[in-house]
């Protein structure tokens, strides 16, 4: 939901100067204005967001488990003996799922990173952030791993800021130093994964046995990925969200009024305001109080310092922790959970559930139709890919029996699991076809080149530059046509 849509839907008028009752409304303050992790000055809030404890916490850190096992799993696991992902910038070479990608399927490449955009519009106009608060490796990591070693090691957020006011001793340099070796040392661990996504394992495996004289470059990769993620993990924090992440600035533009995003429910819980034990509730509504006892607590655990009463925000990255603060609040005064709550706009101020809109009905259909034309094109896509083009420099030649010789570099891409034989055929004009050096033999998943020469009979060609077509076959199947040019005398 855009800053502006929440600001404009909230029903809310602004406090009057001294309008600070039991039972008060709003001071929307200056939340716009700055960010919370920084003040007026843009200087650095440091945050301690408070240990999270409820259902949802429960249930990410389940999801964790699994997140973990196959993030650090994935470089291990193999089908058909190929990586399960592996982006190999370096040599060019791709692997989804134990297919082998090539930069030759670039269409396949286009289709899936439009596929996965529009994937994300459809979903985040639909479900808001939940991929940030569930499954981003990001908040992942820095929520459920690094944040828990941190409550492990220096406590909960009152005793970490004591720490922090603290004078150096024993004690601190002891919890600091542990902290951040730990730190440093997952950093490491996550550094090197990253690595195997990109060489894959095997390769990582050689550097980090072999000779390290041999593997300076991949040996700096190692450190340099290791640096990053110390420094996001350990100071940079929440600002990798709110300052770099595109996608938190993209919702302004994706959400809608029906997205279901982590919401405070403004009408059951205005006006605000502390509770006192000698009201009755009862009382409290007449007097136009809502269920919100302006405890704080879900400003205190949000990892990114917001307060998600003032409606739906950029920096919210959909943790639900103030979902669980606040459910642990109203079991303590007796009033149903969900004030916080995943909701729509819509949902909390007309009580619709989620509503399929025209704009998710449209796109949905791109999705499909991009969908269809990539399991199109994974469906036809060609065994082996053939480059055909003329040597470079080469002119054409006259051989001894009267003929026109031209001479090409052949560059053939197995891209299955198996070995390959292929054969070529010049099939227009009449002439022949040699490849120097042999059969081709293409070993799987790999290039080989060939230099190929073509020769035709003058009386089959035209003045200057003929067009010629040379099928591609393997175990007698066509596999590809090749069409170019020959180039004769002119006459
Ligand atoms: S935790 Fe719930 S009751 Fe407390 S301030 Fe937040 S919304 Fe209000
Ligand atoms: S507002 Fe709530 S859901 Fe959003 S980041 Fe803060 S704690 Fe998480």
């Amino acid at each position: 939901m855009p800053q502006e849509k929440s600001a404009g839907a909230n029903p809310l008028p602004k406090t009057s100067p001294g309008d600070r009752g039991p039972v008060r409304q709003v001071d929307w303050g200056d939340f716009r204005d700055h960010i919370a992790t920084a003040d007026k000055e843009g200087r650095r809030q440091w945050l301690y967001p408070t240990r999270p404890r409820g259902r949802y916490y429960q249930r990410r850190t389940w999801l964790t488990w699994v997140l973990l096992a196959v993030m650090f799993g994935g470089p291990f696991i193999k089908i058909n003996g190929n990586p399960l992902l592996m982006i190999n910038v370096v040599e060019r070479r791709f692997s989804v799922l134990g297919v082998i990608f090539w930069p030759q399927d670039n269409l396949v490449f286009a289709l899936g990173f439009l596929l996965f955009l529009m994937g994300i519009a459809v979903f985040t106009a639909a479900f808001g952030r939940l991929w940030c608060g569930w499954t981003c490796p990001q908040t992942v990591l820095m929520e459920m791993v690094f944040r828990k070693l941190e409550y492990a090691i220096e406590g909960d957020a009152a005793a970490q800021k004591a720490l922090n006011r603290a004078p150096w001793g024993a004690s601190k340099i002891m919890k600091k130093g542990a902290k951040h070796l730990i730190f440093f040392g997952l950093s490491f661990i996550i550094g090197n994964t990253l690595l195997a996504y990109i060489i894959g394992w095997d390769a990582l495996k050689v550097i980090i046995t072999d000779d390290p004289r041999l593997h300076l470059a991949g040996l700096s990769f190692m450190f340099l990925f290791t640096l990053i993620f110390y420094g996001i993990f350990a100071r940079f924090r929440e600002q990798a969200c709110t300052f770099i992440c595109p996608y938190g600035r993209f919702q302004s533009t994706l959400l809608d009024e029906n997205s279901i995003v982590v919401a405070y429910d403004h009408r059951r819980g205005e006006k605000r305001g502390r509770a006192s034990r000698q009201e009755p509730w009862s009382q409290r509504q007449n007097r136009g109080g809502g269920d919100c006892i302006d405890c704080f607590r879900c400003v205190s655990v949000c990892p990114t310092g917001i307060d998600i009463r003032n409606g739906t925000q950029m920096e919210c990255v959909a943790c639900t922790a103030c979902i669980d603060a606040c459910d642990s609040v109203m079991d303590k005064i007796k009033r149903p959970r969900g004030l916080i709550r995943y909701a729509s706009l819509n949902g909390i101020e007309k009580g619709e559930v989620l509503r399929i809109t025209p704009r998710i009905i449209g796109y949905c259909t791109i999705l499909v139709l991009l969908g269809v034309g990539l399991v199109t094109l994974l469906a036809t896509r060609s065994d082996v890919d053939a480059s055909f083009l003329r040597a470079p420099g080469a002119l054409f030649q006259q051989t001894a029996e009267g003929r026109v010789s031209n001479l090409y570099l052949l560059k053939l891409t197995n891209k299955t699991h198996h070995k390959k034989e292929v054969e070529l055929k010049l099939e227009i004009p009449e002439g022949r076809l040699s490849v120097l050096g042999g059969e081709l033999e293409l070993p799987p998943e790999n290039q080989t080149s060939a230099s190929v020469l073509v020769e035709i009979a003058p009386a089959n060609l035209n003045s200057g530059t003929t067009p010629i077509r040379i099928g591609l076959y393997s175990e007698g199947k066509r596999i590809d046509t090749i069409k170019t040019i020959f180039i004769g005398p002119r006459r």
